[in-house]
């Protein structure tokens, strides 16, 4: 990734270079985000801050963009604006971020939180001592330029656990998502997000996927791209609408299902 400007790496930038990189992509390339994303997380991998199954993760996550035409739809459009809406009205909102999403949508996340004044908490399934260094760092990296220094970013000294989970992946702040009345967790793990449910918090997250677990059990599912959500959301945020208590989230889910099974048909 481009670290000076923090956007998708142009053709001129180091990265597309050399033998171990794609080489080079115009910008006309008609699946050149889709590739600028993929050169992120090899990028992050490379660099130690991402889980040896994110890239997986992400495979999996292209398969059902691919059947959305890699745009965002009208069902993910009314769950965004919902939750911006709720966001916006929380008491003690936090963001939670993984490798993935640092990889991809640092920049829209740090960005989110200085308009919310809320704190981003890197919570990762697979936590080492390593990967949380690294990720802390890169966010503050981007922070600094971004000139957003006075964003609170937690997760270095845990605190306090989410009940019902086992292991290091349970470590949260109390201070942030343990406290939290609304979490805005883009990348989550279907168990990690049932469990803060069960918390009775209000779990917004973002996934491609609208029959996983997560999607299912969050309180709003975006199903969605996560850098395009969270692009649109930072929009959002900054021209809200009200909220609607009796928002239908499965409907919003479901109307993003039914665009991929035409997509399925159409051919
Ligand atoms: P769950 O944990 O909810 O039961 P899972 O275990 O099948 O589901 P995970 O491995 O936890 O899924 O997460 C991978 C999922 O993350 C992918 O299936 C995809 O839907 C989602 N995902 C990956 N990359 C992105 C992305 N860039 N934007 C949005 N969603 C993504
Ligand atoms: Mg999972």
């Amino acid at each position: 990734m481009n670290l000076e400007s923090g956007l998708f790496p142009r053709k001129t930038d180091d990265v597309l270079h050399g033998p171990m990189t794609m080489g080079e992509v115009p910008e006309s390339h008609p699946r050149y985000a889709s590739l600028m994303s993929r050169q992120r997380l090899v990028d992050a991998m490379k660099e130690g801050l991402l889980a040896d199954s994110a890239l997986i993760a992400h495979g999996r996550g292209e398969a059902f963009d691919y059947l959305l035409g890699e745009q965002t739809t009208a069902g993910a459009t009314a769950a965004i604006t919902e939750v911006a809406a709720r966001l916006l009205i929380a008491k003690q909102p936090v963001i939670s971020v993984n490798g993935n999403t640092v990889a991809l949508a640092c920049d829209e996340l740090l960005q989110i939180a200085d308009t919310l004044r809320c704190p981003l908490e890197v919570n990762i399934y697979y936590r080492t001592p390593e990967r949380m260094a690294g990720l802390l760092g890169r966010i503050e990296e981007r922070a600094t330029a971004l000139h957003l220094n006075h964003v609170e970013i937690l997760g270095a000294n845990p605190n306090g656990r989410i009940p019902g989970l086992d292991g290091p992946r349970a470590n949260c702040c109390q201070e942030g998502i343990l406290g939290a009345d609304v979490v805005l967790v883009p990348l989550e793990d279907g168990d990690r997000c049932e469990a803060l449910v069960a918390m009775g918090k209000q779990v917004f997250v973002i996934d491609l996927n609208p029959l996983s677990r997560t999607a299912k059990t969050a309180t709003i599912c975006i199903v969605d791209e996560v850098q395009r959500t969270t692009s649109a959301l930072l929009s959002r945020l900054n021209n809200p609408k009200d909220s609607d208590p009796h928002f239908d989230a499965a409907a919003s889910r479901r109307a993003v299902l039914e665009v991929m099974l035409e997509a399925l048909e159409r051919d």
